[in-house]
């Protein structure tokens, strides 16, 4: 990360590192919690609030729990309980189920709008231009913070064509911000581009992204299956 920032003069502070555990048993969590790392990335909500309960009734503190895969409706509860963030907010019902579940001593939950920047086969996430409108909709939400946009784009053989597509989430979040600050809907700026992955994360840092989500690159290859906690 430091020389990918080095590489297209940020500050190696401006991006953070989101370690993505999923499929990966606590084990691994442990090992880069002693490292330092502190923000775990979870796909599977199920598996994700086991690994959270065990690690937490283990006494790590400090750990930040981030959803970050599909979420439909009737897995929102069990989010809302138990993480800190949900990256992949691409419908206004699951954000207002999250909401309205957010239980009342825990922080707001800190969420995402999923963008589908390139309208590649992965289908998940709003239209660029279908953006505004749910963000607008998701600052309202009084249990949620919004904070910034995320993007998985399609891999791309050209680094520059795939650069061109990720710089769209970063100008998309400015748009945003001007828009619904100026009209007093959204309290702070987002500040989150949630963007880049292990194979893509130097042309993501390029672009501008802020947390870059990676997993086998930190953890080795990926189980076909969760590990079950333990
Ligand atoms: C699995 C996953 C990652 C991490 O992918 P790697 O290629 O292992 O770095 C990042 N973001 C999302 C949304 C994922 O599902």
């Amino acid at each position: 990360m430091e020389q990918a920032c080095a590489a297209c003069q940020r500050l190696p502070g401006s991006v953070s590192l989101l370690a993505v555990s999923k499929t990966f048993g606590p084990e691994a969590v442990r090992a880069a919690y002693a490292a330092g790392q502190r923000a775990f990335g979870e796909n599977y909500v199920q598996e994700g609030v086991d690994k959270i309960n065990l690690l937490r009734a283990e006494g790590l503190d400090g750990l930040e729990w981030h959803c970050i895969g599909p979420l439909q409706s009737n897995k929102t509860r069990l989010v809302a309980e138990h993480f800190d963030w949900v990256h992949t907010i691409d419908r206004l019902k699951v954000a207002q189920r999250l909401s309205e579940q957010r239980p009342a001593g825990m922080a707001p939950l800190q969420v995402c709008v999923q963008v589908n920047l390139d309208g590649g086969a992965n289908k998940s996430g709003v239209a660029p231009q279908e953006a505004l409108e749910l963000a607008r909709a998701v600052a309202a939400l009084p249990r949620l913070r919004l904070r910034g946009l995320m993007a998985i784009p399609e891999p791309h053989a050209d680094a520059a064509e795939l650069l061109a597509v990720m710089q769209g989430l970063p100008a998309l979040l400015e748009n945003i911000n001007a828009e619904l600050l100026q009209g007093g809907e959204l309290a702070q700026a987002m500040d989150t581009v949630s963007m880049g992955m292990s194979n893509d994360m130097d042309t993501a840092v390029a672009a501008g992204s802020t947390m870059v989500r990676v997993g086998s690159a930190i953890f080795g290859h990926r189980p076909a299956k969760p590990t079950p906690a333990g």
